[in-house]
């Protein structure tokens, strides 16, 4: 059994003009549909404002969706009041892009990593002290960090206070929303192999979210590509950089810098991303699609298996494939 499962889950938000009458409904999750095990990181990356941190909060039951079921454990959430999520919400914890944001300004280090121990009732109040002081050392920070505030840490140590909060709690499932976007290459590092080693030590599970396939490429074991609200692509993070089937795919490959400098890699991403609102017909993707045809702007491609676990919403997804392992011999 898996450790999430999310099926059909769909979310949309009722946008109004100024004098609120609805001008139109934004489909920010549709139909999205995955697993995750237990000790697996599945890396959920697209381009801002694709829906990923929507479902993020969707999984948690921070936000409540329209349609479709998430169940935890085999446990399913989504008819779960607010107290009957409590236990759950234990078991599941976020790390955030900006931790400076869900860190209290007015709370020491210490007073900010005893919380979730008093409230949950993990630790004897004698014992809470000693067990800041660990989680600050696991995280490469000292007992001395303890009476610090937020304020006066960098990023980097922020976002270690962020992964010190999220472990107090002994959580299965971590959500980790855009970790390390906000820090410099060297820090994100040092962040990520934090991440992989409590991954080792706890058999956790990662739901890692990033606008970019380099972040997620050492960290995932599949990747799930999403654009406008949708999965596009889904399979292992190997078959994923070797075998990209979706042109989408392609253009989020293309915008990883390349490591040989005389060797640049084509252009990304020509075009913004469409209006949610209002998105184009058939494939979301053809205004921006190399490949795209009459086909592709009238009829919507399903997510469909292709074999070795690997599914793709593309019309022509065995012709991307050849031309792009064609083009990568001749390179
Ligand atoms: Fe491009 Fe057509 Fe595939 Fe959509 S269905 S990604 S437009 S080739």
């Amino acid at each position: 059994m898996p450790l999430l499962e999310v099926k059909n889950l769909r979310k949309s938000f009722r946008m109004t003009d100024s004098l609120g009458r609805t001008a139109g409904q934004l489909v920010a999750v549709d139909n999205l549909s995955f697993s995750l095990k237990q000790g697996e990181t599945l890396g959920l990356v697209g381009e801002s404002g694709c829906g990923k941190s929507t479902t993020g909060k969707l999984i948690l039951q921070l936000l409540r969706s329209d349609a479709g079921k998430v169940f935890f454990s085999g446990d399913e959430l989504t008819q779960l009041s607010a107290g009957q999520m409590r236990p759950y919400r234990r078991r599941m914890q976020m790390i955030f892009q900006d931790p400076f944001s869900s860190l209290n300004p007015r709370m020491t280090v210490g007073a900010i990593l005893s919380e979730p121990l008093l409230i949950h009732r993990l630790t004897p109040p004698k014992q809470v002290r000693d067990r800041v002081i660990e989680l600050l050392e696991k995280v490469g920070l000292t007992a001395e960090h303890e009476q610090r505030y937020p304020h006066e840490f960098s990023g980097g140590q922020r976002q270690r206070v962020g992964i010190a909060r999220a472990l107090a709690v002994e959580p299965e499932l971590i959500i980790a929303d855009e970790p390390v976007s906000a820090l410099d290459l060297s820090v994100q590092a040092q962040i990520l192999n934090l991440l992989q080693g409590f991954q080792k030590e706890h058999n956790l599970s990662y739901l890692f979210i990033a606008h970019d396939l380099a972040v997620i490429e050492h960290v995932s074991d599949r990747i799930a590509v999403m654009y406008l609200g949708k999965i596009v692509e889904l399979t292992n993070a190997e078959e994923l950089y070797k075998n990209p089937r979706h042109p989408y795919t392609e253009a989020l490959l293309n915008a990883v810098p390349s490591p040989d400098p005389n060797h640049p890699r084509p252009a990304a991403l020509s075009g913004e991303i469409p209006s949610p609102i209002n998105p184009p017909s058939g494939c979301y993707f053809h205004p921006r699609c190399q490949y795209a045809d009459d086909l592709c702007r009238k009829q919507e491609p399903l997510l469909l298996e292709i074999g070795n676990e690997h599914q793709v919403a593309c019309h022509y997804s065995e012709q991307v494939g050849r031309y792009l392992l064609r083009k990568a011999g001749t390179e």
